[in-house]
């Protein structure tokens, strides 16, 4: 059997939990055929039969995992862009039968994408804190207000709370920590292999 990276196995798992691991594995291994969902749902339940039948499929002796989880599982990968389907028309049930395949190969492209997003994020935040300092209230420090220049100045610096003196506050600290943060994503590997 073929088995996922560490990587991509972690990234199934944050986008649908255990059983995504569980249908990325069938997916991978189904390549060269045509596969529905409900192939994919007995394929899971023999394979994890022979290893643990105590896994999350049997309570009380009834088999807990339904066609409709693994149905859900596989929209889950689809908006993530690492599945697809088509579907066709049962001519004698009137229904649609879905087969499914994965995207994996997109995967790389998919975590670059994520890690440019967040970096601009970032950096956004970052100009922001070096554009834009705050005042706060000393006395009131659980508060989560924060004032700008425009904003204090109205107040007369006086803290709406408790009219104690607003303050500027130093952000030098969360600018050093969303500086550090950017170089830390810009030097991740996320190649696949
Ligand atoms: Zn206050």
């Amino acid at each position: 059997m073929k088995e996922l990276s560490p990587l991509l196995r972690s990234f199934l798992f944050v986008i649908a939990g255990e059983i995504a691991i569980e249908v990325g594995i069938e997916l991978l291994n189904s390549e060269e055929m045509d596969i529905t969902d409900e192939g994919i749902t007995e394929n899971i339940k023999e394979r994890i039969k022979k290893i643990d039948p105590e896994k999350f499929f049997e309570e009380n002796g009834v088999e807990v995992l339904k066609l409709n989880t693994v149905r859900k599982t596989l929209y889950k990968l689809y908006s993530g862009k690492l599945a697809q389907f088509r579907r066709i028309r049962d001519k004698s049930t009137g229904w649609f039968i879905y087969y499914w395949w994965h995207e994996f190969d997109l995967f790389e492209e998919i975590l670059m994408e994520k890690k440019r997003t967040i970096e601009a994020k970032l950096r956004e935040r970052l100009k922001f804190e070096e554009n834009n300092y705050f005042f706060v209230c000393k006395n009131c420090q659980d508060s989560i207000l924060k004032f700008n220049f425009d904003s204090a100045f109205e107040l007369n610096f006086k803290c709406p709370n408790c009219s104690g003196p607003l303050e500027a506050q130093d952000n030098q600290e969360l600018i050093q920590y969303l500086k550090e943060k950017i170089v830390l994503i810009e030097n991740i590997d996320l190649s696949v292999d």
